[in-house]
C-alpha cells in the first residue's frame, strides 16, 4: 500500500456525512476517515484483524467520499490496494470461502452464468432454504432478475445514415446474460447516431468484479484480455454501458501499471460510457415524443467514479413528453456496489429500502439507471415494499424514442428482461441499423 496516500488525510470528516455505512451505523471506523486510519495503522506493522477486516468489507466502494473530499484524498486506490492486502493476509471462515468461491467463479464467466439460467426458477422455489443455509445465497437468488431472451449480436451493426464514428462495444457478463435487451438497444441507439459499432463475440469479463473485491491477478488477467480483444477488432474506443465495468476499463493504465507495455496498451484504448460518448457526439437521430414520467438513478461508479451526472440527465431531456425526475439524496447508494448486496445483504437491504422509499417518493412510473446492479437491487428493494416499479436502462430509453415506439414497451418489473422486439419496436422512421438487430 502507498502510505502518501494514507498522508492526504488531514482528518476534517468532509466526507463522514456522504458514506452510506457512517450514514446507517454512525461509527467512526465504518467511515472513510476510520478505515484510512485502518489502514495508517496496518502500514505501520499491525496486522489485519477479523474486526479490521470487517470494516473494509463493509465498505461499498461507492467513492462518495472521493466526490465529497476536499483534499483529493484516493480512497479509490487506498481501498483497492486494501483489499488486496485482506485477501493476502486476512483468512476467511470457511463458509465465507464457499460463497465467494461460488460468486467469483461464477459471475464473470457468462458462459457458466448462461449453463445457469435454466436452474433459475427451481433456485427461486429453494429461496428460503438457501437463505438459512447462507444469507448470501439467499440474497443471490432474491436479487436475480429473470433472464432476458437471448439475443445473438451480430459482429458489426453498420451506422445509419452517414457513418460518424467507428467504435467497439463493451457486451459484459451480467448484463450480456441477464440484460441482453439493454446491449442490443446499445447497438441500435449508436448505430441510429451514426456510429458503426464493432461487438466482437466471446469478450468475456472486463475484470471490474475482480478489481473490486481485491483479486488482482484475476483483474489484471481480465484487463489483459479484453484489450487484445478490442485490438484485434481494430476499435481504439469502447463504448460500456455498464457503469462499473466503464469505471474499472478507466483505470487499466493504473492496474496494469507493473509492465509498461501492458500500461502502454491500455492507454491506447480509450473507454467512454455510453451517455458520456453520445453527449460528445451531439444527437443528430430525430427523437419521438415519449410521454412517460422517469426517476433517473445514479449509478455509483458513473456519478462518483466517472463523474457522469450531466450527460444522462442531458439525454433524458432532450426526448421530448419525458418528465425526468430526481431522486432525493441521489449521492446515496442503493446498496448494490458489485457483490456488496450479495456479501453483506442486511446493509445492503436496509441501503435498497432507503432508496426504494426515496425513488417511490418521485411518483415517476419508470426507473432508469446505467448499471444492471443498482437496477436489480432498487427493484428487489420495492418487492419487499409490496410495489412494482418498471426499470430500464438509460439506452432503452432513448432507444424507444429513436424508434418512436410506445414507452409501454419499456421496462420490467426488475423480474423479467423484455427483449425489445415485442410488438410496435419497429418504429416509425424505417432507419434500422443494418447488422441483424429489429
Ligand atoms: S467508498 Fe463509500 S462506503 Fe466506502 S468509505 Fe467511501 S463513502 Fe463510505
Ligand atoms: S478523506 Fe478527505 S474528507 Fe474525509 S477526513 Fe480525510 S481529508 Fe477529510
Amino acid at each position: 500500500m502507498e502510505p502518501e496516500l494514507i498522508k492526504d488525510c488531514v482528518h476534517c470528516g468532509f466526507c463522514l456525512p456522504t458514506c452510506p455505512t457512517y450514514v446507517l451505523w454512525g461509527e467512526e471506523m465504518d467511515s472513510p476517515r476510520g478505515r484510512i486510519h485502518l489502514m495508517g495503522q496496518h502500514v505501520e506493522g499491525t496486522p489485519i484483524t477479523p474486526a479490521m477486516a470487517g470494516h473494509f468489507d463493509a465498505c461499498l466502494g461507492c467513492m462518495a467520499c472521493v466526490t465529497a473530499c476536499p483534499s483529493g484524498v484516493r480512497y479509490d486506490l487506498l481501498i483497492e490496494q486494501t483489499r488486496a492486502e485482506v485477501e493476502r493476509e486476512h483468512v476467511r471462515e470457511p463458509q465465507e470461502r464457499a460463497v465467494r468461491g461460488l460468486v467469483f467463479g461464477l459471475f464473470p464467466y457468462p458462459r457458466r452464468l448462461r449453463a445457469l439460467r435454466p436452474t433459475l426458477g427451481v433456485a427461486r422455489r429453494l429461496q428460503p432454504l438457501l437463505e438459512r443455509a447462507h444469507p448470501s445465497l439467499g440474497a443471490m437468488i432474491a436479487l436475480a432478475p429473470a433472464p432476458g431472451r437471448r439475443q445473438r449480436l451480430p459482429r458489426r451493426v453498420t451506422a445509419v445514415g452517414p457513418r460518424r464514428a467507428v467504435v467497439g462495444m463493451l457486451t459484459g457478463c451480467v448484463q450480456g446474460e441477464f440484460f441482453p435487451q439493454v446491449n442490443a438497444a446499445t447497438a441500435r441507439v449508436l448505430a441510429l447516431e451514426g456510429c458503426d459499432v464493432v461487438i466482437p463475440p466471446h469478450q468475456g469479463c472486463c475484470g471490474a468484479l475482480s478489481v473490486h473485491s481485491g483479486r488482482s491477478d484475476q483483474a489484471r488477467r481480465f484487463a489483459r484480455r479484453t484489450i487484445r480483444t478490442f485490438e484485434r477488432a481494430g476499435v481504439d474506443t469502447i463504448v460500456v454501458n455498464a457503469a462499473g465495468c466503464g469505471s474499472s476499463m478507466k483505470e487499466y493504465a493504473e492496474l496494469l501499471g507493473d509492465s509498461q507495455e501492458w500500461a502502454a496498451r491500455a492507454r491506447a484504448i480509450r473507454t467512454v460510457d455510453l451517455a458520456e460518448w453520445l453527449a460528445e457526439l451531439g444527437p443528430v437521430a430525430k427523437r419521438h415524443p415519449l410521454p412517460v414520467s422517469v426517476a433517473y438513478h445514479d449509478a455509483c461508479h458513473l456519478a462518483h467514479a466517472q463523474g457522469i451526472r450531466a450527460q444522462p440527465r442531458e439525454l433524458l431531456r432532450g426526448i421530448p413528453e419525458l418528465s425526468l425526475k430526481e431522486i432525493p439524496e441521489s449521492d446515496l447508494c442503493c446498496g448494490s456496489a458489485g457483490t456488496y448486496n450479495i456479501f453483506q445483504p442486511a446493509a445492503a437491504r436496509d441501503l435498497g429500502d432507503r432508496k426504494a422509499a426515496r425513488v417511490r417518493s418521485t411518483g415517476a412510473e419508470l426507473l432508469v439507471s446505467a448499471n444492471p446492479g443498482c437496477t436489480m437491487q432498487i427493484a428487489a428493494a420495492m418487492r419487499r415494499r409490496g410495489e412494482e416499479i418498471r426499470v430500464a436502462h438509460t439506452a432503452e430509453v432513448l432507444d424507444a424514442s429513436l424508434r418512436g415506439v410506445s414507452p409501454s414497451v419499456l421496462g420490467a418489473t426488475g423480474r423479467g428482461g423484455r427483449d425489445g422486439s415485442g410488438p410496435g419496436t419497429r418504429g416509425r422512421d424505417g432507419g434500422r441499423p443494418r447488422g441483424g438487430l429489429a
